[in-house]
């Protein structure tokens, strides 16, 4: 029988949750991120709403590739399974290397150019777990040379998203604001 490839968004959601989980990283670790970014500009940021986007952003697919396969690689260079010069320079988490700030960005470019600049923002300044994860890099305890990028865009992205959010619920505060019917919602189930 083939291996199953296509997996649902409950399934991606609960594989990311638990790699995540397994290398060190909680949904809240990665909320926390965005709570902070965006309490910068808003004084109403809820944890509930960092929480929900972060496990949103979880479930997608393309999301669901970068992180498994960032996982994998990480782990990979722990055991020593790559061969040549490349090994070496995963495992020294080389500051040139840059292909897993390449992973990072692709996911911080869901979101926009304010998902980048966020995601710059994070990768320069290193909060919470994103420097908790580079310490232990650097010590040699473990290797997350893609981890720290892909955790830290996982921040970014749900920062944005929490952005968006407060950006409709204050467009809706305008007393003009008239809710409208989609085409599609008129369709029957
Ligand atoms: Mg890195």
């Amino acid at each position: 029988m083939k291996p199953r490839v296509i997996f649902s968004r409950e399934e991606m959601f609960k594989m990311n949750r638990d790699a995540l989980l397994e290398r060190g990283v909680t949904i809240r670790d990665i909320a926390e991120i965005a709570f902070n970014q965006q309490s910068r500009y808003n004084d109403n940021i809820s944890m509930k709403v960092c929480i929900e986007s972060v496990e949103k952003i979880l479930s997608y697919r393309d999301i669901f590739h970068l992180v498994q396969l960032s996982i994998a690689i990480d782990k990979m260079t722990e055991e020593g399974k790559f061969e040549g010069p490349i090994q070496d320079i995963m495992q020294a988490d080389l500051g040139m290397f840059g292909v897993d700030e390449i992973f990072g960005l692709s996911i911080a470019a869901m979101y926009g150019t304010v998902g980048q600049t966020n995601f710059g923002d994070i990768d320069v300044n290193k909060p919470g777990i994103v420097k908790k994860l580079n310490d232990e890099g650097k010590l040699g305890l473990k290797c997350h040379t893609f981890l720290d990028d892909i955790v830290g865009a996982l921040g970014a992205a749900a920062s944005t998203r929490v952005a968006q959010i407060v950006s409709e619920d204050e467009s809706m505060k305008n007393p003009n604001y008239e809710p409208i019917r989609f085409e599609f919602e008129d369709e029957e189930e």
